[in-house]
């Protein structure tokens, strides 16, 4: 089979305590995994004058397995936290006020979060992953409570009386050791911590795939999110900071290992079908090396903690990638448990309780968004890549109630969060 990149988990290679361990690190609050949740809560913890250690796998935030939407949602959490005129000025980026639907040859608008009310932001922001993390990561440096360890792999938890008291990891020259009082695991969908407190992802069926390139866009092109239906494909397609289309190209599970054998050529004559116009740069898709393969995973953990642990972002919760929303809910769970647990952890006491209010405000709302995801994947994803040129959109699909009801919950969820007044800058 030809080469394909895809994300694989992290592997556990040691179970027992290690014989040798390098250092032993103290500090109130350890966050396993440098995505935008752990690093956002890192920043706000940081700012508190909170001894936060941060642990990165990865020896770089460079990585193909990331989404670059930052809704309007995410953002204004940004600006409360004082970053985004600055972020905004150092890192390019592009922006989409709208996503349509273009079936056929055929435009249908749906979304348009510009008529979003109450909002600074009301278009989706478009900014590399990597370069938001760097920055995010940057501005908590500035602390000196801050301590960010990059290829750090976390492979133990520390357990004593019942409680998480820490964790061990894999990093420069062997094993070293963090204890806090409070571990978080924001360590991806993939989370290595939630497996080693035994918690089980309740897993959804994901009846969808997806292959995820890049191909040029001429200037001349317009922006935003186009959602391609025809023949039983589903593309999507947005404009990048850097001059590119994004290509998602929707698969039903189980067609990957056919789709990769009919080769690269039958793949870019089947986005020309759908995005006719294509048709003069598909060639620069050369091999399948250009192409990342996400086999798509949703679930949902039913306690997101344990004595001395919480887990957030996509550690709890794996959602679809209809709408690019996992960055704002990760986010928003990052604020979340800052404005909860800001004043335990300075007074060195995290308590069950704690841990629970940030569960019973975050879950139920991430639930109603999982459950409208999968609803719209049902309503259009899955019968456009089944029904081909039959396919319709359903007639509710085009009305303002509805629309405008999609747009406010991709931007903001149902109850955002705010950063509290006293931690904003
Ligand atoms: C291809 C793709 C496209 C996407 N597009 C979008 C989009 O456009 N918009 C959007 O909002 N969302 C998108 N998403 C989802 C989004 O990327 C995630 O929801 C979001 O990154 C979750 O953030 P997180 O910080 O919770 O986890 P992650 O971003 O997954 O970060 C977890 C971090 O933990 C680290 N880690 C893992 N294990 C360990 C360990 N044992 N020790 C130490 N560190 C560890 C990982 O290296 C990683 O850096 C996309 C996802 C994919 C895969």
């Amino acid at each position: 089979m030809p080469e394909v990149r895809e994300e694989t988990p992290l592997t556990i290679t040691e179970t027992s305590t290690p014989n040798v361990i390098l250092d032993v690190q103290q500090t109130s609050c350890c966050i396993v995994g440098g995505g935008p949740t752990g690093a956002v809560l890192a920043l706000i913890l940081a700012r508190q004058g909170i001894h936060v250690t941060l642990l990165e796998a990865h020896k770089t935030f460079e990585r193909d397995f990331r989404g670059d939407v930052v809704h309007g949602g995410g953002m204004e959490l940004l600006d409360q936290l004082g970053l985004t005129e600055r972020l905004l000025d150092q890192i390019p980026h592009s922006t989409a006020k709208a996503i349509q639907y273009i079936i056929d040859g055929q435009t249908i608008p749906f979304v348009e979060w510009s008529h979003l009310k109450g909002t600074q932001y009301p278009y989706m922001t478009i900014i590399s992953q990597s370069r938001l993390i760097q920055f995010l990561t940057a501005e908590a440096k500035r602390y000196p409570n801050f301590q960010l360890r990059m290829g750090a792999n976390v492979q133990q938890l520390i357990e004593e009386d019942g409680s998480i008291r820490g964790v061990r990891y894999r990093g420069q020259g062997g094993w070293h050791e963090v204890r806090s009082h409070l571990t978080v695991g924001a360590d991806g969908r993939f989370s290595q911590v939630r497996k080693l407190a035994g918690m089980e992802l309740i897993e959804t069926a994901a009846p969808l795939d997806v292959f995820w390139f890049r191909l040029p866009r001429h200037a001349s092109e317009p922006e935003g999110l186009f959602v391609r239906l025809g023949n039983k494909r589903f593309l999507v397609t947005y404009n990048t900071y850097d001059g590119n289309w994004q290509i998602g190209y929707y698969i039903l599970k189980g067609q990957y290992r056919e789709i990769q054998a009919a080769g690269i050529e039958a793949l870019r004559q089947s986005i020309v079908e759908v995005v006719p116009e294509f048709g003069d740069r598909v060639q620069h898709l050369e091999s399948w090396k250009q192409v990342s393969f996400l086999s798509i995973k949703v679930g949902r953990l039913d306690h997101w903690y344990r004595p001395g642990l919480l887990l957030i972002g996509d550690a709890a919760h794996v959602m679809l990638p209809m709408g690019g929303i996992g960055i704002n809910y990760g986010i928003q769970d990052a604020v979340a448990a800052a404005n909860i647990l800001i004043e335990p952890l300075k007074h060195g006491k995290v308590e069950l309780n704690h841990l629970a209010r940030v569960q019973r405000q975050r879950q139920w709302q991430i639930q109603l968004i999982q459950n409208l995801q999968y609803f719209m994947q049902r309503q259009v994803s899955i019968k456009a890549l089944q029904s081909g040129y039959t396919f319709k959109l359903p007639i509710y699909w085009g009305l303002p109630p509805w629309r405008d009801l999609i747009a406010r919950l991709l931007a903001f969820g149902v109850l955002p969060p705010h950063v509290k007044a006293e931690y904003r800058l």
